[in-house]
């Protein structure tokens, strides 16, 4: 008999590290589906078409050539060539092979960058919106996040006088993600200009910009600030295989930066999982350089259920919410509905709301705490039209129902 307890072993790192509502929520609408019910889930932002076929076969062969051994740190030579050559002539983005980290998926890249350039007391600019993962990440390395919000009327951008306003001689970082996870904004070059000019007024502060989303673009151009004059040196540019291919279960990712940087990248890769897995890596070169046509199939798919949804959503009174210019998600402000009730439920927060709406009318949504935005909800629009049908519908019935 011992009064040894494992879990009294923990570090603090270990609950700080809570992927939170999104993990919960979707868990939730599955036991509610193993138990039969017929729920429909919004919660999880993957896509929910297979990879195309080009990209399988060229993984399969890669296999049977015997391409399953250990591989380089940093990538294999053939993708980080063509991811070059890909940022050049799709992003007007100049890395070479040698200033690119390619890593398990995009968010391996980003823990990559933020271990490689936080420490302890570093800050590091957040837009809220923001992706959950930024924040855990920037503790994680023992950075202090500072978080800015921006409001639906500002289309979720946070203006650059109140980013200049929040520079501090400890800032190290800002985290930019256009097109962004959760409310799909698009930063323009005048946005991103104004950006840039804040970035090299100060002495050692860096942007990493995430840029994983910009194949699921529905109009407007995409801008990488990297291209800005001034902020080659300044850039982490992110991106990934996961959204725009259909390959989030595959993890491939990868940043691109100035050499110094993609090198201590580099050893951060080797330290937490050494090379990615070469098959892969091998059929994200047939990614690339294959036909885009299922990218684009895939991305009229999306932006047909994008009009589904805001149609279907704007009709819902006390949702506020813009245009979606890329991505599959949709981010309303729903805090005119909060304070409302349910029979004896309070909608006092969208904690509740959200609950409330997968317990009683089986729509699962993500509320937008995790996202730095109490006021808002989450759907992801990643998945059938038929399933977007039934949401949309469940969620009229059930919040005009509210008094
Ligand atoms: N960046 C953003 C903004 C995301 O939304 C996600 C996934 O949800 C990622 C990065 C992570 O992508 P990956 O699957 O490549 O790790």
């Amino acid at each position: 008999m011992t009064d040894f307890d494992p879990a009294s072993l923990l570090v603090p790192r270990t609950q700080s590290a809570d992927e939170g509502p999104i993990v919960r929520m979707a868990q939730k609408a599955r036991d509610m589906r193993g138990r039969g019910v017929d729920v429909v889930s919004l919660t999880v932002g993957e896509p929910d078409f297979d990879t195309p076929d080009n990209i399988q076969a060229a993984a399969t062969a890669a296999m049977k050539a015997g391409f399953t051994h250990y591989s380089p740190v940093m990538g294999i030579p053939e993708l980080r060539t063509a991811l070059s050559k890909k940022l050049k002539t799709e992003n007007a983005l100049d890395y070479g092979p040698n200033e690119i980290c390619v890593a398990n998926g995009a968010k391996q890249a980003i823990a990559n960058a933020v271990l490689s350039i936080i420490d302890k007391g570093d800050e590091v600019i957040m837009l809220a919106p923001f992706w959950v993962s930024y924040e855990i990440g920037v503790r994680f390395a023992g950075g202090t996040p500072v978080v800015l919000h921006a409001s639906v009327e500002e289309d979720y951008k946070v203006p650059a006088r109140r980013i200049a306003e929040a520079v501090t001689p400890r800032t190290k970082l800002l985290i930019l993600n256009t097109p962004s996870n959760p409310t799909g904004a698009v930063w323009t070059k005048a946005e991103l200009e104004e950006i840039a000019k804040i970035i090299l007024a100060h002495p050692r502060m860096m942007v990493l910009s995430d840029e994983i989303y910009e194949y699921i673009l529905f109009g407007g151009q995409m801008v990488s600030i990297g291209t800005l004059p001034g902020m080659r040196e300044r850039t982490i540019t992110v991106n990934g295989f996961s959204k725009g291919f259909a390959m989030t279960g595959w993890r491939l990712g990868y940043a691109a930066a100035v050499e110094p940087i993609a090198k201590a990248m580099g050893r951060m890769q080797g330290i937490l999982s050494a090379g990615a897995n070469q098959f892969v890596q091998r059929a994200a070169v047939a990614a690339l350089e294959g036909p885009r046509d299922e990218v684009e199939r895939m991305r009229l798919r999306y932006l047909a259920r994008r009009d589904m949804v805001l149609n279907g959503l704007r009709a819902i009174p006390g949702m506020k919410i813009g245009d979606i210019p890329a991505t599959f998600y949709a981010f309303p402000d729903v805090s005119a509905l909060l304070g409302k009730k349910a029979g004896n439920h309070v909608m006092d927060t969208t904690d509740r709301l959200c609950d409330w709406l997968l317990d009683e009318h089986a729509v699962a949504t993500v509320p937008g705490g995790a996202f730095g935005a109490p006021g808002s909800i989450r759907l992801s629009f990643a998945c059938s039209e038929a399933e977007i049908e039934k949401a949309i519908a469940r969620l009229q019935k059930a919040l005009s129902s509210l008094l």
